[in-house]
């Protein structure tokens, strides 16, 4: 009983991190715009911006914003 509770618990990780990530791509120009879209504040600056997959909840709100199609589901 105890394994299946963890097995599970696993499990719902896992699939909650796959279906959860967006990842910010090369055709990234560092506008900014997609920064202040992000409800959880899960993108960062840089030479192109970048996304945390820990953080990130799939909303796609930034892929929406971003003029530049940079951004996709991981
Ligand atoms: S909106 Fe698009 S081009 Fe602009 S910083 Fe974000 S990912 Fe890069
Ligand atoms: S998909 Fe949503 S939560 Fe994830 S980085 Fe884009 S705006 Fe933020």
């Amino acid at each position: 009983m105890y394994h299946s509770k963890i097995y599970l618990c696993t499990k719902f990780l896992t699939n909650k991190k796959g279906i959860m990530a967006y990842k910010i791509t090369d055709k990234c120009v560092a506008c900014g715009t997609c920064i202040d879209e992000c409800p959880v504040g899960a993108i960062s600056e840089g030479s192109i911006y970048s996304i945390d997959p820990d953080t990130c909840v799939s909303c796609g709100t930034c892929a929406g914003a971003c003029p530049n199609d940079a951004i996709v589901e991981d």
